[in-house]
């Protein structure tokens, strides 16, 4: 028996997707202790935008630790601190006229979503916050509640309170993007439903199963925040930093957000980073009154300066994602139709979802890719979906690569 069945706890999950152990990364490529190479379609579940061992990172990286640049957490004012920040604003935030203010929550995409749920809370003196279906937004209580997956939710063995569930785009129909129906709950004084402090929304579902929101749906969203006096928060923990193509999800809908929730892949290392972003207003926290002990990843900021700096001073990210995107698109739609169980494909940017009717189908796609050399995971509250989160710097040829071996998995599955 080896020591992670031996001595690891029976919660882990990606290793029984994957049966190997992982030695080194590169890319788009994994290698295994044995020596087999895998490719990589998850991309650390979307903390690897830029790959693993991107070569500019890992020299701004080896530089700063070589200096013996700090390395510890809290909050004090570092140089790599004031680098990303003077970065993030000049990069990030300026050209995109975005009011906010940055606050490093801790090392988790959960730590500023229970940020954001926390603050929300207290700038408006009210309990509830609105969530949508098939929503995650993290594992600890606060994060839970607001997610829409039973099967998550069961973890926390009681019910979960302060949140109030809400349909996602295209539930109803595919037409009609308002939310008339909530306001005459809101209005209605015996619906027992309070005006809540916010609203939490993920542009694309990305656990959820790859579920997009569309623009005009999420403006409908913004109105209602605004008529209702609730704060939009958007988590953009697994589609921003360039995921869907311009480094923030929405950005594409034309809205701003009050809160956005930034992690997974804003360290471009995988190294634990996250921010909660809030308009300058929301600020209302005294020194200390939310803190933690690693909330200042030094090398953290350092990669997330050198990524900035690297991929986003330009349109460069924007248009190869778009690229990337559509080649996807292409081969999902172009699948065999008998032999793809009339799966339906969905996405934006470089994240796609291929659903199938059957719901055991997409976890064997998913294991036959491992066997034929590609990391691929399900998504949805009933694991329905096959998701493609390549790195969005993999090469044209790894790409295609990837795209015949998901082919050949699914036409012999
Ligand atoms: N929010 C979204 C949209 C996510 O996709 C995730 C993780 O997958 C989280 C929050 C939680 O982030 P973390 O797992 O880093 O705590």
């Amino acid at each position: 028996m080896s020591v992670f069945e031996r001595l690891e706890s029976n919660v882990r999950s990606y290793c029984r997707t994957w049966p190997a152990v992982f030695d080194c990364a590169q890319g788009a490529r994994l290698t295994d202790e044995n020596g087999r190479s895998y490719l990589d379609f998850f991309a650390g579940a979307g903390s690897l935008n830029y790959g693993h061992n991107n070569p500019v990172l890992k020299r701004a990286l080896i530089e700063y630790i070589e200096r013996d640049g700090i390395t510890h957490g809290l909050d004090m004012a570092t140089t790599a601190k004031r680098a990303f920040l003077e970065t993030f604003e000049d990069v990030v935030l300026r050209p995109r006229d975005l009011p906010y203010k940055v606050m490093f929550p801790g090392p988790t995409g959960t730590n500023a979503v229970e940020a954001a749920l926390k603050l929300a809370r207290k700038v408006k003196g009210r309990e509830c916050v609105v969530s949508f279906t098939n929503s995650f937004h993290g594992m600890s209580l606060g994060a839970l509640a607001v997610t829409g997956n039973a099967f998550k939710r069961a973890g926390a063995g009681i019910p979960l309170v302060h949140g109030a569930p809400m349909p996602f785009d295209h539930y109803f129909d595919d037409t009609i993007p308002d939310f008339l129906w909530f306001e005459r709950l809101l209005e209605d004084r015996g619906s027992g439903l309070d005006v809540p402090a916010a609203v939490i929304v993920e542009t694309v579902q990305g656990e959820g199963g790859v579920n997009v929101a569309r623009a005009e749906w999420l403006r409908a969203l913004r109105d209602l925040c605004r008529r209702y006096d609730i704060l939009l928060i958007v988590d953009d923990i697994q589609m921003g930093c360039g995921r869907t193509g311009g480094f923030f999800s929405f950005e594409a809908a034309g809205i701003v957000p009050d809160i956005v929730t930034v992690s997974k892949s804003i360290s471009g290392y995988g190294l634990p980073m996250s921010l909660c972003l809030f308009r300058t207003g929301l600020d209302i926290w005294q020194p200390g009154e939310h803190n933690g002990t690693f909330r200042g990843n030094n090398p953290a900021f350092v990669t997330a300066t050198a990524a900035l700096s690297a991929y986003w001073t330009d349109d460069r990210m924007e248009k190869q994602t778009r690229t990337h995107g559509e080649r996807v698109e292409e081969f999902l739609t172009g699948l065999d139709e008998t032999a793809a169980g009339n799966a339906k494909a969905r996405g934006r940017g470089l994240v796609w979802g291929l659903e199938f009717a059957d719901d055991t189908r997409a976890a064997k796609v998913c294991s036959r890719a491992f066997a034929l050399g590609l990391l691929l995971e399900t998504s949805g509250t009933r694991s329905e979906v096959v998701k493609l989160l390549p790195p969005l710097t993999i090469s044209p040829d790894e790409l295609g690569e990837g795209l015949d071996i998901l082919g050949r998995a699914v036409d012999e599955t």
